[in-house]
C-alpha cells in the first residue's frame, strides 16, 4: 500500500513516497523555484539502500506542472518506483494550520478546504500554498483520499489556561487569538515514540518534547496528551531559534515603531528573519555558532548561553506545570545532532532528576536511543522526527475509515 505525502510550499513541493506495509521510504524529492525561468528539481533513489539523488533543472510553470514531473519521475519505464500513479492510495497534506477545528487528521471536502482557506489570517504563508497542493493532488490524483495533516492538531488538548492570552474577551471570541502552537506532527511523532520506549503507563506520564532545528519549540505532554506547547498564536513565540526572537517583552515593537520609525513589515521581518542565533552570534546555523564559540567568540558564546537557558526555563515551567516528569526527548536537526546542545541543556539539571551519561550522549546515530545515566530518575531520549511518516500512518489509518466513493 503506497501512500504519497506532499509538503507544498508556495514556489517548491516536497514529496517523500512510502511503502507503508513496511514504513519504508520508496523515493522522495524536492521541486523548488516553481514559477521562475528555471526549476530545481531533486529526485532521491534507492539503490542498495544507499539515496542516490538526480537533479533535473527544467521550467516548471506552477505546481500542477511540478506534480506531473513528480509522477513522471515515479512512473518512469526504466527508473520509476511505480507502474501507474493509481497504485498511490492515500496523499497526505502538511497543512500549517487547523485553527481549532481539528484535533486529528481529517479527509479533505469540500468544507475542509474552505476551513484551511478561511485560516490564511492566521498561516499568511503556508496555509495557501498547502490548500494549492491539495488543490493540485486531488486532480493528478483523482483516485486516492486526500488527507490534511494539520500542525496545530496535537495541541488542541491544552487547557484553556495554556492556550488563552490575558487580552479582552473578545480578541478570543471573535478573531479567535489565542496559541495553537506548531510543528504538532513532530511532537505527536517523538513523543508516541518516547512513551512506547518509556515503559510507563501513558495515563500517568510526563514528558517533555524539544524540537530544535531552525524553528524551535517545546511541548509538554501529560497522560500523552498536549497540556502546553511553546509556540503561540505564531511560530515567533518561545525559544530562541535560528533567525526568531522567541519571547520578548511585548513592548518592544511598540518602541520600536515609535523610537525608530520602524513599518509593521519591517518590525516583522527583525522578529522573524533577523534575529535569534543570528541576531546575536551573526549566523542562524547552529554548527557555525558553536564552531565560533570553540574558537572563543564573545557573542557565539552569548548566543549559545541565552539559546540554552531559554529551553531550561522552559523545562522548569512544565515540570511545575505537569507535578513531575519522566522523560526529555530532544529532535530535529540540533536536538538530534549536537551532542553539545543536549549537554548544556542537562547541566547542572540533577537536582530536578536529569542526569545524562556523557558517553552515550556523544555517540552518533540516527536511532532513537537514551542518553541518561543508569541512576537519573529522568530518562533522556534522543529521538530522529518523522513528520513524514507520521502523516502517512495517519493518511492510512483514514483508508480504513472512508470508502473512495463517499469522499470525492
Ligand atoms: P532542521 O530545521 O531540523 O533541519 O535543523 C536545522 C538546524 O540543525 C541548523 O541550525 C543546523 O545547524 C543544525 N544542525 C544540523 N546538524 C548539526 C550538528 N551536527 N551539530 C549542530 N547543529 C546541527
Amino acid at each position: 500500500m503506497k501512500v504519497l505525502v506532499i509538503n507544498s510550499g508556495s514556489s517548491s513541493i516536497k514529496y517523500v513516497l512510502f511503502e507503508m506495509q513496511d514504513s519504508k521510504v520508496l523515493t522522495k524529492g524536492i521541486v523548488e523555484r516553481i514559477g521562475e525561468a528555471s526549476a530545481e528539481v531533486t529526485h532521491s533513489v534507492f539503490l542498495k539502500g544507499e539515496e542516490v539523488k538526480e537533479k533535473y533543472e527544467r521550467e516548471v510553470a506552477n505546481h500542477v506542472e511540478g506534480l506531473e514531473f513528480v509522477v513522471h519521475l515515479l512512473t518512469d519505464s526504466k527508473k520509476g518506483i511505480i507502474h501507474d500513479k493509481g497504485e498511490i492510495v492515500a496523499v497526505g497534506h502538511r497543512v500549517v494550520h487547523g485553527g481549532e477545528h481539528y484535533n486529528h487528521a481529517v479527509v479533505v471536502n469540500d468544507e475542509v478546504k474552505a476551513r484551511i482557506e478561511e485560516l490564511i489570517p492566521l498561516a499568511p504563508l503556508h496555509n495557501p500554498a498547502n490548500l494549492q497542493g491539495i488543490e493540485v493532488a486531488e486532480k493528478i490524483f483523482p483516485e486516492a483520499i486526500q488527507v490534511a495533516v494539520f500542525d496545530t492538531a496535537f495541541h488542541q488538548t491544552m487547557p484553556a489556561a495554556s492556550y488563552r492570552y490575558p487580552l479582552p474577551n473578545e480578541l478570543y471570541e471573535k478573531e479567535k487569538i489565542r496559541a495553537y502552537g506548531m510543528h504538532g506532527t513532530s511532537h505527536e511523532y517523538v513523543s508516541k515514540q518516547a512513551l512506547h520506549l518509556i515503559d510507563k503507563p501513558v495515563d500517568d506520564s510526563a514528558i517533555i518534547t524539544i524540537h530544535l532545528g531552525n524553528g524551535c519549540s517545546m511541548a509538554a505532554i501529560k497522560g500523552g496528551k498536549c497540556v502546553d506547547t511553546s509556540m503561540g498564536l505564531s511560530p515567533l513565540a518561545g525559544l530562541m531559534m535560528g533567525t526568531r526572537t522567541g519571547d520578548i517583552d511585548p513592548s518592544i515593537p511598540f518602541y520600536l515603531g515609535s523610537k525608530l520609525n520602524m513599518s509593521f513589515a519591517e518590525i516583522d521581518q527583525m522578529l522573524n528573519k533577523e534575529s535569534g542565533l543570528k541576531g546575536i552570534a551573526g549566523s542562524n546555523d547552529m554548527r557555525d555558532v558553536l564552531d565560533k564559540r570553540s574558537a572563543g567568540d564573545k557573542e557565539a558564546m552569548l548566543a549559545i548561553d541565552m539559546y540554552v537557558q531559554r529551553i531550561k526555563k522552559y523545562i522548569g515551567a512544565y515540570i511545575a506545570e505537569m507535578g513531575g516528569l519522566d522523560a526529555i526527548v530532544f529532535t530535529a536537526g540540533i536536538g538530534e545532532n549536537s551532542d553539545e546542545v543536549r549537554r548544556l541543556v542537562c547541566e547542572d539539571m540533577a537536582f530536578l532528576g536529569i542526569d545524562l551519561d556523557e558517553k552515550k550522549n556523544r555517540e552518533r546515530k540516527a536511532v532513537n536511543r537514551s542518553i541518561h545515566a543508569v541512576n537519573s530518575k529522568v530518562q533522556v531520549w534522543v529521538v530522529p522526527t518523522n513528520e513524514e511518516l507520521e502523516i502517512a500512518s495517519q493518511s492510512r489509518a483514514l483508508l480504513g475509515q472512508v470508502t473512495q466513493k463517499s469522499v470525492h
